[in-house]
């Protein structure tokens, strides 16, 4: 009752002059690269030619000609022009981007860790286009520039596959590109082998042709400038993602896991099979999806409210933030089984299953594959996670590479409730970092809205990337690791992404997770995820935006406040820090989600599942994501009846039925057969369930003005 007079409270602030904040997610990656992207460029070259370097390949006579892939084919490249860049869009200005990756950064090992082998760098450097970090420039059999497949789950069956090994002869202001070995892919043996044919070649510019040539006389003289200056990519040391400056680990990179499937053959994609009938008509991404979503979502807010319950947002804002998931599609091949132009997110939907005891539990269900939409440029990230095969860092490999997840979320739509202090939330079922941490260093950690928080994901992104704790299992935030891309994001030892910070906070270069370019002409910042306790969350107030909704409404520990009507919500953040380790720098982290949920998840049901497998469980579990369950179909009738009482539920082979006054009582089981009939006399009335098999039965009572239905559950 109390619930539903806030509701109308709530309704008549807005009346009297509350307003409503904006609903509304960030622009995908995929809109954003068509966006006009200008800026003032005089390119300048690299200080020096390194492994990892990201350029832009002009050439030197005139540095207005810029080798770039094509706009829509992958494997073209074409010759464009440096205003075609300055002023043209993000997508040209990000196709002119190549990172130069030496053939041996992935085999490397630490020379002092003791037990790899070490391979040192060879100063012989694939061309790996920013926007397909699994493509590589190639020569055509006809000796054109190319680009080509390296090495991604789909190089089986590609047509041209492999890469040139490239050596600069000369400076960055003026070098021959010489193409010293090509590799390609065998299908039979599974690698990339050398193609022993291959002769020296050098890159030449003709008019706006480019070819390999034989002849050095024809080489053409190219320019390597700094893309760092067009976007902002880098993590310089001492900086807020590597305040401790973390020197790049030169681990092997942990090997690619067998077994995987293509995103076809994904588990999330083809939901129907598993799910109930009721909710097919919401999977996809269609007007029909999106009319099912709504007619679901507005059953779920009546049956609430009439249990005197309520969604804890308006259900408006759910549809606004269901039509921004699925609006991402991935842009970059740099995720090993990922498809470019796929949905990151397949299907968004609403289940509204109730519990044994008839209480709705609604949820929004998010099948996502937890890879993000643009380059995430893992090769940078200085300590990546090791592969956790039991053995030192110095000896682990380490995860640079991304696989799809096969991720359903589930994020409640009820209102449960806040918890008032940091150990409300009991996270005894999950495990929290503290508490292992503890385990593991017999230590006695103070816990904080940074430790006192589940061991994996805490929340999912908009774009179908899940969000972990601002902090590890060290108990570092992980930027004190240098364990993050300029993204925020990493794989752990799953090689599945994952956000651990704010990148819009640490670079604002356009291509994040949500960017400034989103705040124009919103009252508020952009919805870009949504925690798993459900709470939604924003992104960051700008100062520069400074008019905006709840800008001057302090955030709590959580980060978290509530204004304008709206309810309880995160946002992403910047707070001063001084790390723990030595020499105890002072920086500013960029936070997502602190870690801590301040929602309520004590009676969130089957609570602790965000993966496919869950459709597999009990359906005491598997209900919640949509799986068919035994429903009891009249349910008023069930709920906040103390008209009788029944049990024991589950039972063996009696049951009692205890009430004031006479009733004729019927049992039946799920498929409405009658299995016993009988008036039961005011009192406990126990009947044998003998030849009762396992299974749902429902119990209804009738008397002259009254009349019950209860739920029994057999099990032998
Ligand atoms: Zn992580
Ligand atoms: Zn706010």
């Amino acid at each position: 009752m109390k619930t539903k007079l806030l509701a109308v409270a709530t309704i008549f602030l807005r009346i009297i002059g509350f307003s409503q904040v904006d609903y509304y997610g960030p622009e995908s990656f995929g809109e954003i690269l068509d966006n006009s992207f200008s800026q003032t460029w005089t390119p300048s070259a690299v200080a020096s030619i390194d492994n990892k370097k990201y350029v832009v390949i002009l050439d030197q006579a005139t540095k207005s000609n810029v080798i770039a892939l094509n706009s829509s084919a992958i494997e073209t490249i074409d010759v464009i022009s440096l205003t075609d860049i300055t002023r043209g869009t993000y997508g040209s200005m990000m196709r002119s981007i190549f990172q130069l990756v030496d053939e041996n950064t992935h085999q490397e090992n630490d020379a002092g860790g003791g037990s790899g082998t070490y391979t040192p760098l060879s100063g012989l450097y694939k061309a790996n286009p920013i926007m397909h970090s699994y493509f590589s420039l190639n020569s055509t059999s006809s000796f054109g520039l190319n680009s080509t497949d390296g090495g991604t789950f789909y190089v089986s069956s590609a047509t041209n596959t492999g890469y040139l090994l490239l050596e600069f002869t000369g400076t960055a202001s003026s070098t021959a590109i010489k193409a010293v070995e090509q590799w390609t892919y065998n299908t039979t043996s599974g690698a990339n082998e050398e193609n022993t044919a291959w002769t020296d070649k050098y890159l030449m510019l003709n008019g706006s042709t480019l070819s390999w040539t034989t002849a050095i006389g024809s080489a053409t003289n190219f320019y390597l400038a700094d893309a760092t200056d067009l976007l902002d990519m880098e993590i310089a040391a001492g900086s807020e993602f590597n305040p401790l400056s973390v020197a790049y680990q030169p681990n092997a990179t942990a090997e690619i896991p067998s077994g995987i499937k293509s995103m076809e053959d994904s588990k999330i994609i083809n939901l129907s099979t598993d799910l109930d009938e009721s909710y097919h008509d919401q999977l996809g991404n269609s007007i029909t999806a999106t009319t099912a979503a709504m007619t679901v979502v507005d059953a779920i807010e009546t049956t609430l409210i009439s249990e005197g319950a309520s969604l804890r947002y308006p259900k408006e804002f759910y549809l606004a933030v269901r039509e921004n998931m699925l609006s991402h599609t991935i842009q970059s091949s740099d995720i090993y089984n990922g498809i470019v132009g796929k949905n990151t997110i397949e299907h968004v939907y609403f289940t509204n299953a109730s519990d044994d005891a008839g209480v709705p539990h609604p949820f929004m269900v998010i099948a996502a594959h937890a890879v993000s939409t643009r380059p995430n440029l893992l090769v940078d990230v200085n300590r990546p996670p090791g592969a956790e095969m039991g053995v030192g860092y110095a000896q682990s490999s380490v995860t640079r590479n991304g696989k799809l997840g096969d991720f359903i979320i589930k994020i409640p739509l009820k209102d449960y409730g806040l918890t008032s202090t940091l150990l409300d939330n009991d996270l005894s079922p999950y495990g929290d970092l503290a508490s292992e941490y503890d385990a593991k260093h017999n230590s006695t950690t103070t816990k904080s809205v940074y430790n006192y928080v589940a061991l994996a994901s805490i929340g999912v992104a908009v774009d179908g990337v899940t969000i972990y704790p601002a902090q590890n299992n060290n108990l570092r935030f992980a930027v004190e690791d240098a364990e993050v891309t300029s993204s925020g994001i990493h794989v752990g030892g799953g090689l599945e992404l994952h956000y651990h910070s704010d990148g819009h906070a640490y670079n604002g270069n356009g291509i994040n997770l949500y960017n400034i370019a989103d705040f124009t002409g919103k009252n508020h910042p952009p919805a870009i995820g949504m925690a798993y306790d459900g709470i939604a969350l924003f992104g960051k107030y700008e100062s520069s935006f400074a008019s905006m909704l709840g800008y001057g409404t302090a955030l709590d520990e959580f980060g978290g406040h509530d204004h304008d009507g709206f309810g309880y919500h995160y946002h992403a953040h910047t707070q001063s820090v001084t790390s723990s380790v030595s020499p105890n720098p002072v920086f500013d982290e960029h936070i997502l989600l602190v870690g801590a949920w301040k929602g309520n998840i004590n009676n969130i049901p089957a609570f602790d599942y965000s993966k496919s497998n869950q459709l597999k469980e009990d359906d005491a579990i598997s209900r919640y994501a949509g799986v068919s369950y035994a429903t009891l179909g009249v349910k008023e009738l069930l709920n906040n009846d103390n008209t009788a009482l029944i049990y024991p539920s589950p039972t063996k082979d009696k049951i009692t039925i205890e009430v004031l006054t006479p009733f004729d009582i019927t049992i039946t089981n799920s498929q409405g057969a009658i299995v016993r009939s009988f008036k039961a006399s005011a009192g406990a009335n126990t009947i044998s369930l003998e030849g009762c098999s396992n299974g749902i039965y429902f119990i209804e009572g009738v008397a002259n003005n009254n009349r019950f239905i209860k739920k029994m559950i057999v099990k032998k």
